[in-house]
């Protein structure tokens, strides 16, 4: 099937040609005719199986075909896209921009990490598509930027994320906003119940799409297994990174302080690295991912939930400096190597106290990772100075001004 043959307008056609698409993923055969219908659509696909211009591409083209019908002069807001993270949610509105470039549409990006006022700003020039965060799109509302009451078209992405950060209700309360005649989209890479009852309660009549990328990553990854210490791990890492296979190495961690860690020891080791997390600037993301991108640091070391829905096409290695707690987060990380056809490899360090999860992982993928030799063998000890580190001073703070209040 060619993208002709899915009557996108030439407009369109010409923004797929020129992002260098020949044809289009399963996701875009299957969800385009439907959203051209009208039809709402409950997808089941992660990041990574072109599921952004599965929406985006039919978006614009229903947009294209119908009035916006907007009242007092100034153009409404008529598609809203939720997406969980800052980084998803910037490159929606980037593809927006790539597919949307012959088309007079305009878009804009609602989230939080960066300061309110640019955003204001857009928004009073008038946009057709918004693409925002949960609270930071509510606080908005809340100050009256935004109004929603002439949505067309709801698209709420990554839905299991966004459950998962805590964001139900502010997605009930942006739902109390729009209209209830509209056509809605929704996607999330797994569908658990508490995701299913809330697709059920938005979504009407809709058609259901499943594209199962989960475990082509599976079968398509070159997977290997280290035991090691904890202690070892960043030796481990280091030795590792410096073969000359690894180009562009995604390393996970589970937490933002292990991240901040693995950056300072890999440095030390001469190795350029960047962290990216929740509790960094949106600039210093930004500026991390740059950098990564530019190949000025060959690793990036991320949390899950940074790293979910980052679009690095060429990512030779990923490294599982923890074993995941919820072993479809393994899926997901080892899916994020070996996108588009290029072979991945995704090596996991397991020391004593992760056996658990790493036997949960084996039982999801239903297989045994193959292990390596490590050169740093498990000594079966587990001293960590993440939990010795010293708690924050800004952290009593708020107790010493109550007292002082006193
Ligand atoms: P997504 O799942 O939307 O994050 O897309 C993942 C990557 O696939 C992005 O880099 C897209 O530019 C790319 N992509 C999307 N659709 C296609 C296609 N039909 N052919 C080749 N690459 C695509």
């Amino acid at each position: 099937m060619t993208f002709n043959e899915l009557h996108l307008i030439d407009p369109l056609l010409e923004a797929v040609r020129k992002a260098g698409y020949e044809t289009p993923t399963p996701i875009q055969k299957a969800t385009i005719p439907l959203v051209l219908e009208g039809r709402d659509v409950l997808g089941c696909a992660q990041t990574g199986t072109g599921k952004t211009a599965a929406f985006a591409l039919p978006i614009l083209q229903r947009l294209t075909g119908t009035d916006a019908g907007g009242r007092g002069g100034k153009k409404p807001i008529r598609a809203l896209v939720i997406a969980p993270t800052r980084e998803l949610a910037i490159q929606i509105s980037e593809s927006f921009d790539t597919y949307g470039a012959g088309l007079p549409f305009k878009n804009c990006v609602i989230c939080g990490g960066v300061r309110q006022n640019r955003q204001i700003e857009r928004l009073k020039e008038g946009v057709d598509i918004l693409v925002a965060t949960p609270g930071r799109l509510n606080d908005l509302i809340g100050q009256g930027f935004i109004r929603l009451g002439q949505i067309e078209i709801f698209v709420l992405d990554e839905a299991d994320r966004m459950l998962d950060m805590g964001f139900i209700n502010d997605i009930r309360r942006i739902l109390h906003y729009i209209p209830k005649t509209r056509q809605t989209l929704f996607f999330s890479a797994t569908l658990p119940p508490d995701v299913e009852r809330l697709a059920m309660t938005i979504l009407n009549n809709p058609a259901a799409v499943k594209v199962d990328a989960v475990n082509s990553a599976v079968d398509t990854v070159t997977q290997s297994l280290y035991y090691v210490d904890k202690v070892n791990k960043t030796k481990l890492l280091a030795k590792l990174l410096r073969e000359p296979d690894v180009h562009s190495a995604l390393v996970f961690t589970r937490t933002k302080y292990g991240a901040d860690k693995v950056v300072r020891e890999l440095m030390r080791e001469n190795i350029p690295a960047k962290a990216i997390h929740g509790d960094k600037s949106q600039n210093a993301r930004q500026a991390a991912l740059h950098s990564f991108m530019t190949g000025d640091a060959k690793v990036l070391v991320a949390t899950d939930i940074a790293a979910r829905g980052l679009d690095i096409a060429e990512l030779s290695h990923v490294f599982n400096y923890d074993i995941p707690e919820d072993p479809e987060t393994y899926i997901h990380r080892i899916g994020r190597t070996g996108r588009a056809g290029h072979t991945g490899v995704a090596a996991s360090f397991c020391c004593y106290d992760e056996l658990e999860r790493l036997f949960a992982v084996e039982k999801l993928i239903g297989t045994k990772i193959p292990t390596v030799d490590s050169p740093y063998p498990m000594q079966v000890c587990t001293y960590s100075t993440e939990e010795r580190r010293p708690k924050p001073a800004r952290r009593q703070q708020p107790y010493r001004r109550r007292r002082n209040r006193r």
